[in-house]
């Protein structure tokens, strides 16, 4: 029988591990991050020390602390990193079960043409534009598969057309959509009155009881926080199927440092246990779920075969266009629910009115931007901080006492905001890259992540195009104020452009041609053997949608090539096999 070590246990990690144990392969599950949990292996809900504490957040419960495990930012090759921006750049979760039980969970496809954009789409000058090696339709039973294996609330017979005829799909939801945010309906009947086609935001999320799990509550701490009840398992329910079978191992607090290797085989891998000391493990297979920056990061750092300097090349950000919407005149009680339950996917694209020849005026083949988040909303604190940093500007204003009593009773962060969150679609560029960093170095004497990014033309275009739109969409929902502005433009007022948005891809290229990508069409490294790659890095486009559905499919795609399953294999499994 197979042994594989898999490197993290989020998104990709456990999808991987759940597949190979439940063929019969040992699996050890590396995982850096601490174990919330106390029944992982067990059955019914995921009792957790998580709660609505926006404190406790703030403090890097669920990331890692940038003064252990810093990463450097730079724009451009020219720059210093180490002197322009030493920290967190966009980190995501380091625990049990990787980011996404802190995301607000929204599955989304991507559409046809993403997996196509060179041939269909055509190149964009400056861009490392590629086809995905397979197709939509390759991996369509795949998103059906993990869409009912961890449970999605959705509502197929209202998708909007454009949608399905991109990313068609026959399979309904499991589950129907929960209740629906205020927040969200105003900004819904605001990009209706436009012509735009807003629909129930698909996601992870219990609407009734599945997989033994509560249905949620609307608690309103749900974007960044894990869940108090456990209404969004999500990687937790593979990670559990993995361990239910005997054969998976997961090692918490256990960072891997490197890949061991002899010529195109790797041997095993070298960590760091939770005492701080050395070891090593040896195993017929290495799969790397460590996320799009720290694939690559370790792939670097073990000096994995390269010939042709692609690993670590194209990271995307996918940035981010930010929207807002005040309503003096009404509460819309944002804060309350998952986050927001509405999205629109109209200015994912190419042919939306006017965006061809906008693009053509500035000399590109097209332009397209992402799928809109409708009705986001502020938490206290960070409503609060913000308050004081206005009333620090007001000459003779104090911080606290009445007049700050005043802004968080009217909250207008908060119970009055809807927020708009709209993703770019980034084109992956040579240059923007995950490298190790010269100088800097972490808690634990390894050479940090150094990231090189800067959006292209492409990004900018496209912004100058939607932005004005999500303005309109704004508008015409009623609010009294509104606006929309570049989330590049928010952050850099505070210093250099960091990425945000945790939506990190690439990195770790699949292609068929080894030459310009690093892993084939299987997520095998072209110059190793044994060592496979199932997380975020492996994007060859960015898209414009949510990117967990698909690295989930991905990465089951992945582990049945290596157990040599068929789509569907999951739903057939029994869900607590004997230990062999
Ligand atoms: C606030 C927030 C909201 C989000 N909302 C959404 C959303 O609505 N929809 C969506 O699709 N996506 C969302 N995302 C993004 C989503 O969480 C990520 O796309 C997804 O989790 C990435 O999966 P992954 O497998 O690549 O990495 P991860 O899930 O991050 O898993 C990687 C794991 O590997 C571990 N690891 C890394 N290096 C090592 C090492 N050397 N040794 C051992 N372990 C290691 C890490 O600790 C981590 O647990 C959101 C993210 C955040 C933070
Ligand atoms: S909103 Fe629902 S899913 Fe999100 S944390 Fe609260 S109860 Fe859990």
């Amino acid at each position: 029988m197979s042994k594989a070590i898999v490197v993290g246990s989020g998104a990709g990690g456990s999808i991987v591990s759940m597949a190979l144990a439940e063929a019969g392969w040992d699996v050890v599950i590396f995982e850096m991050g601490p174990q919330y949990y106390t029944n992982l292996a067990g059955t019914g809900p995921f009792p957790t020390v998580f709660s609505n504490d926006e404190l406790k957040s703030m403090r890097y419960f669920e990331q890692p602390d940038p003064l252990a495990f810093p990463r450097t930012f730079r724009q451009n090759a020219n720059q210093n990193a180490a002197a322009t921006y030493v920290g967190a750049v966009d980190d995501l979760s380091n625990q049990v079960g990787g980011t996404y039980p802190h995301s607000d969970c929204k599955f989304t496809r991507l559409w046809d043409i993403d997996f196509k954009g060179l041939s269909l789409l055509g190149p964009v000058p400056g861009a490392d534009m590629a086809d995905w090696p397979f197709e939509y339709s390759d991996i369509a039973p795949y998103y059906d598969e993990v869409e009912k294996l961890i449970g999605t609330q959705g509502d197929l017979g209202s998708t909007p057309a454009l949608v399905l005829k991109h990313a068609p799909q026959e399979q309904p939801f499991p589950m129907p959509p929960g209740a629906q945010q205020r927040s969200s309906l105003l900004l819904a009947a605001g990009a209706k009155r436009i012509g735009l086609h807003p629909y129930f935001a698909p996601m992870v999320i219990n609407s009734v009881e599945y997989n033994g799990n509560p249905a949620c509550n609307n608690c309103g701490f749900c974007s960044s926080y894990g869940c108090p009840i456990s209404a969004k398992p999500t990687t937790l329910i593979p990670l559990r199927r993995a361990l239910q079978t005997g054969r998976a191992d997961l090692r918490p607090l256990t960072q891997v440092t490197k890949v061991n290797f002899t010529g195109r085989r790797a041997t095993g891998v070298s960590f760091i246990d939770p005492q701080g000391q050395p070891g090593t493990e040896s195993a017929d297979v290495v799969v790397l779920a460590c996320s799009a920056v720290l694939t690559p990061w370790l792939a670097l750092l073990s000096e994995l075969p390269d010939p042709y300097g692609r690993i670590g090349k194209r990271i995307m950000f996918q940035n981010f266009y930010e929207g807002f919407a005040v309503f003096l005149d009404q509460r819309v009680h944002a804060y309350k629910g998952r986050a927001l339950t509405q999205i629109m996917q109209d200015f994912n694209d190419p042919d939306f009115p006017g965006a061809r020849a906008f693009a053509r005026l500035a000399g590109l083949p097209y332009i397209r931007a992402g799928l809109c988040e409708l009705g986001g909303s502020q938490n206290p604190i960070t409503e609060g901080s913000f308050y004081q940093q206005i009333l620090g500007f007001l000459p003779g204003v104090q911080f606290f006492g009445r007049p700050f009593k005043e802004l968080m009773r009217v909250s207008l962060l908060r119970d009055r905001l809807a927020g708009v969150d709209c993703f770019g679609n980034s084109m992956p560029y040579l240059t923007n890259n995950v490298t190790l960093d010269p100088t800097v170095k972490n808690f634990n004497g390894q050479p940090v992540p150094r990231i090189t990014y800067q959006n292209g033309k492409f990004e900018q275009v496209s912004q100058d195009f939607f932005v004005p739109l999500v303005a309109a969409m704004c508008g015409a929902s009623g609010a009294q104020l509104y606006a929309a502005i570049p989330k590049y433009v928010v952050t850099s007022l505070s210093g250099p452009p960091v990425p945000s948005g945790k939506h990190t891809l690439g990195g770790m290229q699949m292609g068929v041609d080894p030459k310009t990508s690093v892993l084939d069409a299987d997520g095998r490294m072209h110059f190793m053997d044994n060592v496979y790659a199932a997380d975020g890095s492996v994007f060859v486009t960015s898209s414009g949608a949510h990117p967990t559905q698909t690295i989930m499919a991905v990465a089951l795609r992945i582990a049945y090539g290596l157990t040599g399953q068929r789509p569907g294999a999951a739903a057939t499994a029994p869900a607590a096999a004997s230990p062999a």
